[in-house]
């Protein structure tokens, strides 16, 4: 299979035949990866440094990529700009310890492709915001109020929430 189908497969089998301590950095560029059927991420670049210690092999990544996805307060489209990262450990055979243990492989390949998508799936907000000051939309009229003031505007809700209040205002006055 070639690089561009498993774009997240690395050799690291001078690592594994290599001395304790060292490492080697892998970087990663894909313009597009599918993480689900009607989910694809952009731009994503990315960093492994993988290592080597008397178990086996670490792995230490950190992604970044971009997300066109709807702001769930406004629903426009904007580009959300995803990072996540992960550690993973591959132990020789005669140190694993758990069957869940991921073994370094016999033919010095390891592919990280299941992981970058698991992570970035997490990274992804469940509900997320074009901007942390995002105005939303006008519950009135519907109108983008980060890009047009309606003037539906009330006041704020802590004042206007109380029946009471413009009869407070009558007591005081
Ligand atoms: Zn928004
Ligand atoms: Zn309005």
């Amino acid at each position: 299979m070639s690089r561009q189908h498993r774009p997240f497969r690395i050799n690291v089998g001078f690592i594994i035949g290599g001395q304790i301590g060292i490492a080697r950095d892998f970087d990663f560029v894909c313009e597009s990866l599918p993480l689900a059927p009607d989910l694809t991420i952009q731009q994503l670049r990315g960093l492994a440094t993988v290592s080597r210690n008397p178990q086996g092999l670490l792995v230490q990544a950190h992604f970044q990529a971009q997300l066109q996805t709807a702001c769930s307060r406004c629903l426009s489209t904007f580009p959300l700009a995803l990072k996540w990262q992960f550690i993973e450990t591959y132990v020789f055979p005669q140190k694993r310890k758990t069957p869940e243990e991921l073994l370094v492989p016999m033919d010095g390949y390891i592919d990280l492709g299941d992981h970058v998508r698991d992570y970035a799936l997490l990274a992804i907000p469940s509900r997320p915001l074009c901007s942390p000051e995002c105005k939303g939309l006008c519950p009135v009229c519907g109108e983008n109020r980060n890009q047009r003031e309606c003037h539906h505007h009330s006041a704020p809700p802590e004042e206007s929430s109380s029946p009471f209040a413009s009869l407070k205002d009558w007591f005081e006055s």
